[in-house]
């Protein structure tokens, strides 16, 4: 007799199905189930650990390929294939043999492009790809919503061109990741630098549109401006008012005050202009991740990676809905359950809410705009609060916040602008004043970055003022480095800047680079390899970054415009309407090109890579004593050039309780001792002062202690 097979991403989302069935039994690697609600014959639940199953590396696709040597290169494969990843041969051998005996296989992976990828390689590889399959597709992992996917299983060939559009991706990105990689490593190392330059597909044109921001920045030379100011009286009281118009210089300036006949000091002026408007505010759009990455970036300084790990952990906890979607919009069924809950919701919050939206709204629910998955939710379960770390509680917060705001009133406030004109010369001042504070008022847990009210006094179109004309000098600001969460956004518009949210969402997402489920890893990958730093939650490019966007400057690497082309295409494929050849066709003629391009323009680079290397010298090392041996910056630690050749030698720049200085490693390394440095802590808490030497013969650091 058959079964179905049940394939799942990880252990914890099998355990979640088999909460969801009947019957079920533990075995090793699997689980039985007995549910003849949803099963007509026995079934079995199995998982993967993610990928158990990846690409094979190059060198076994050739042996040559093992060495790397600009000769050997471009490598193209003739056919990708796929191996059994080292650790995971045990659980892969279980899936295959249930894979194997089954009549149906049921892909219950994570319902995204990775999920069907994951799901379909390990198919292939285990040769079950003939068996016919349905496709779980659910957005949470509530018990009903498991069950009514049981219920309503989709035909599994439905999702074979999102398999197509992932595989697509991880082919492009070995061809990319393993050819430029080399390229640029071994070009870069004949001029003298050290370390691997790892380049790919979308990381390289993230880390080149921070290098661009960065170069404004530096290059940015702030201008002195002139304008004029005014301190304006009315019977009621007074208020600053500021002319539009800046000049070059101060004697500009003053010339056109002269010219107009008006004085530096109180001159007589007259209201010319005072209009009133009521505004009001809708609350913002419901989640997506992307929009709850930058939100909580901004408000609490979380990374996009670790908000993704506590929104996947409140999904796997079941009171959040799936995490990784692209959608700010919900389905009418999602949206009568969240108004069913919202008494639920409203306790969890702490915040009544005045309801003076009960029915759908287009902002934010239209059934034509959810495609894969929707906007982040809340499910119909709520937490238990005192099981959920802070973390969580903040986020799970946020996405509540966010949804019943839409049926809370709208934010409103009144705007006064104020025309006052001196002579032919016109100040203008606007105030604004809170009148109703809504769906604002569901966040009063966060420091809203509201800005202040100004509060004009009263008066009248016509009225006599007074105004204290004064010449005030002002300075251009350069660009600001992104924090992590605008560069979510940055990535997700391909490098256009968007500061209104209004506009960020009118923007197609196609039009961006990454998807909303590798943006955060691209980023962590950016500071693994030691590209990006994070200084006050500002993103920093580092030296090693910039030699690489150096080096790539000018090839399609560097585009974040055709990568986000590219990203297109990719979706297009998820469509059904591209082709993976053609695609890759593509990266294979860029490969190509940059093989051509990338040593004239790295030759070109001598004077640059020079001093970079300068920078980095810190002295030499002394346990290795080579030539070579050159101490580092690793970021966190300082290290021996030569660690790929064996030597181990590292100091840390963090010492019992206390950071190093540069200067004080470099006496360090160059067998003296360093200055005193107060405030050790030791290992038993004791506070104390003393200077460092490095030992050579013990090959450790030893303290001195001042005399006396
Ligand atoms: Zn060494």
């Amino acid at each position: 007799m058959g079964h179905t097979l049940i394939l799942a991403e990880k252990p914890s989302q099998a355990k979640a199905y088999a909460d969801a069935l009947q019957h079920t039994k533990k075995q090793d690697g699997y689980i039985e189930v007995n549910d003849g609600r949803f099963f007509k014959e026995k079934a079995y639940i199995t998982w993967g650990y993610g990928h158990l199953v990846e690409l094979l590396s190059p060198e076994q696709y050739n042996e040559t390929w093992k060495i790397w040597k600009l000769d050997q290169l471009p490598m193209f494969p003739g056919q990708f294939q796929l191996q059994v990843s080292k650790d995971k041969k045990k659980q892969f051998n279980i899936v295959k043999r249930l894979l194997n005996h089954s009549t149906e296989i049921i892909v219950a992976t994570d319902c995204d492009r990775e999920g069907e990828n994951i799901a379909r390689s390990i198919i292939s590889l285990a040769g079950a790809s003939h068996k016919p399959t349905k496709r779980l597709w659910i957005n949470s992992l509530e018990v009903d919503e498991i069950q009514k996917g049981f219920r309503h299983l989709n035909n599994g060939k439905n999702y074979l061109s999102l398999y197509q559009e992932a595989q697509t991706r991880q082919y492009s990105d070995w061809l990319v990741g393993m050819n430029a990689s080399r390229l640029y490593t071994l070009l870069l190392q004949k001029q003298g630098m050290k370390g691997v330059f790892s380049v790919g597909r979308v990381q390289t044109a993230t880390l080149y549109l921070l290098y661009k921001r960065q170069k404004e920045i530096e290059d940015f030379v702030s201008q002195d401006y002139f304008t004029f100011q005014g301190k304006v009286q009315v019977p009621n009281g007074s208020f600053e008012a500021k002319h539009k118009q800046r000049f070059a210089t101060k004697e500009e300036a003053q010339k056109v005050l002269q010219e107009k006949g008006v004085l530096p000091g109180v001159n007589d002026g007259i209201i010319q202009e005072v209009k009133k408007e009521r505004k009001r505010t809708k609350s913002p759009k419901l989640h997506s991740l992307s929009s709850l990455q930058s939100t909580a970036n901004k408000q609490w300084e979380y990374s996009p990676s670790e908000v993704l790990k506590i929104a996947q952990s409140l999904y796997e906890k079941k009171v959040l809905s799936y995490p990784r979607t692209d959608s700010h919009f919900i389905t009418d069924s999602e949206f009568a359950y969240i108004k069913n809950n919202l008494s639920n919701y409203q306790e969890c919050i702490g915040v009544d809410v005045e309801v003076v939206y009960p029915d759908a709204q287009k902002r934010y629910v239209d059934n034509t705009k959810v495609a894969e998955h929707y906007a982040l939710v809340p499910t119909k379960q709520t937490p238990n609060f005192s099981a959920l770390n802070e973390k969580e509680k903040n986020i799970y917060l946020e996405v509540i916040a966010t949804t019943l705001a839409m049926f809370a009133p709208d934010y409103g406030y009144e705007e006064t602008k104020v025309e006052v004109g001196v002579k032919g010369i016109n100040f203008e001042a606007t105030g604004k004043v809170e009148k109703q504070i809504g769906w604002k008022s569901l966040f009063k847990n966060q420091q809203q970055a509201r800005k202040k009210e100004t509060v004009l006094p009263a008066m009248e179109k016509d009225q006599a003022c007074q105004v204290n004309v004064e010449i005030a000098e002002g300075k251009t600001k350069p660009p600001k480095y992104y924090t992590e969460g605008q560069l979510i956004n940055v990535m997700k518009h391909a490098g256009k800047e968007i500061d209104d949210e209004a506009l960020q969402h009118t923007l197609k997402e196609s039009e961006g680079i990454g998807t909303e489920a590798t943006r955060a890893s691209i980023i962590e990958t950016l500071k693994h390899q030691l590209y990006i730093g994070i200084r006050k939650n500002l993103v920093t490019v580092l030296d090693k970054g910039k030699i690489l966007c150096q080096a790539v400057e000018g090839t399609l690497l560097a585009s974040p415009e055709m990568t986000a082309k590219w990203e297109t295409y990719l979706k297009k494929i998820g469509e059904n309407e591209g082709s993976q050849e053609l695609f890759l066709d593509k990266i294979k003629q860029m490969i190509e090109s940059l093989m051509q391009e990338a040593p004239k323009k790295i030759g070109s680079m001598e004077q640059s890579l020079q001093q970079v290397n300068e920078k980095s010298f810190i002295g030499k090392c002394p346990r290795c004593n080579h030539e070579d041996g050159k101490i580092q910056d690793k970021g966190k630690f300082y290290g021996c050039s030569r660690y790929r050749e064996g030597c181990t030698f590292t100091l840390p720049k963090k010492f019992l309780g206390k950071s190093i200085s540069q200067i004080n490693i470099k006496k360090l390394l160059g067998g003296e001792k360093t200055n005193l440095i107060k405030g050790f802590t030791s290992k038993k808490g004791k506070m104390f002062d003393a200077s460092l030497r490095y030992d050579q013969t013990e090959q450790k650091i030893t303290f001195e202690f001042p005399k006396g």
